[in-house]
């Protein structure tokens, strides 16, 4: 395709490609050429005080069509890493799994045969389309993650929530992650800060063997792992700065421990599913009455939304001080 460029030496060359995209006449149709030391940058039209103007043939950028403009409609999946996720009951799925694969990014889709469930959280998945695995590797706020996503819980849709209890963390504090699965709340927190200590506690020994590949994937050092039951571990931990309590369903069974391994004036971030007409107000009820057979006082810090669950349910996250 022909277009007019702007001749630079490769020296001044990203400088200049800067100084067009800022002034938006980069023709973004095309690849910059190379013509020896030079590089000629495609623009829509002629400029001055740049380098020499010329006109030839450039390449044109082949666009990977959308699942969207494949389909003509949106559909509902969950992107984890290369691997895409399709509901059971998606009628279009061997449709939907075509376009997805033409997708660069994914290699592998898949479609999720159960809810999440039992006591580990996980679900049965099987591949539609692509190759055949179920593990992969997946990058959230600057950190890296192997996991096998029919073995260990995962949603990519915490990524927000878990930056911001991150964002909570001062220097040296003591962590504790008490449902921690592959580790993101955990390793973000240890990479972030690598004068805290975070404890990170799971029961399933597959959640525990990817926390401990990623550990070693994100050189995280100030990181303890201990498998087993969240109740019985915390039972040698005193201290805690936070804990966090990510078991949205039965967290509330927990909480006894989890307020004997905090510190008084220290923090827990707890998750729950609510239902959208008593979203925070029963769970602090209950909460008050586990701390208060315990001689504890519990000040909410903040309350939210972190997402919507299913009809009328949400899952929510209240964080509160312990005296
Ligand atoms: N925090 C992780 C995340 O954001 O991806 C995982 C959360 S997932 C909802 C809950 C995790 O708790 C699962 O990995 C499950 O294996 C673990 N779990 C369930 N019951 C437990 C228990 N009694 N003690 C320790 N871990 C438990």
């Amino acid at each position: 395709m022909d277009s007019f460029y702007i001749e630079v030496s490769k020296i001044e060359g990203e400088k200049t490609r800067k100084e067009l995209t800022g002034l938006g006449i980069i023709n973004k149709g095309v690849k910059i050429k190379q013509a020896g030391e030079m590089l000629l940058i495609p623009i829509i039209s002629p400029v001055k005080g740049f380098g020499d103007i010329g006109k030839a043939d450039f390449e044109i950028i082949e666009k990977e069509e959308t699942p969207e403009q494949i389909l003509g409609f949106s559909p509902a999946i969950e992107k984890i890493g290369d691997i895409a996720i399709i509901d059971r009951h998606e009628p279009d799925a061997p449709k939907i799994a075509e376009a997805l694969i033409r997708q660069k990014k994914i290699k592998t889709v898949l479609v999720a045969q159960t809810p999440v469930g039992g006591e580990y959280r996980i679900r049965e998945l099987s591949v539609l389309a692509g190759e055949t695995r179920t593990e992969t590797l997946y990058k959230e706020n600057g950190c890296r993650y192997r996991i096998d996503l029919s073995k260990v819980y995962f949603t990519p849709r915490l990524a927000t929530e878990r930056a911001r209890i991150a964002d909570q963390i001062k220097y040296g504090d003591l962590v504790v992650d008490m449902f921690a699965g592959a580790g993101p709340f955990s390793i973000l927190i240890a990479k972030k800060y690598p004068q805290a200590h975070v404890i990170a506690i799971d029961k399933n020994p597959d959640a525990i063997k990817y926390l401990r590949e990623n550990a070693r994937l994100n050189k995280v050092i100030n990181l303890e792992i201990r498998e087993g039951d969240a109740r019985d571990i915390c039972m040698d931990i005193t201290g805690a700065d936070h804990v966090i309590m990510n078991l949205p369903h039965s967290g509330l069974d927990f909480m006894e421990a989890a307020l004997k391994v905090v510190r008084k004036g220290g923090f827990i971030h707890f998750y729950a599913i609510s239902h959208e007409d008593e979203l925070f107000n029963g769970l602090l009820l209950k909460i008050n009455q586990i701390a208060k057979q315990l001689h504890l006082v519990i000040t909410p810090v903040d309350k939210k939304i972190v997402r919507p669950y299913a009809p009328y349910q949400y899952n929510i996250c209240i964080d509160f001080q312990v005296s």
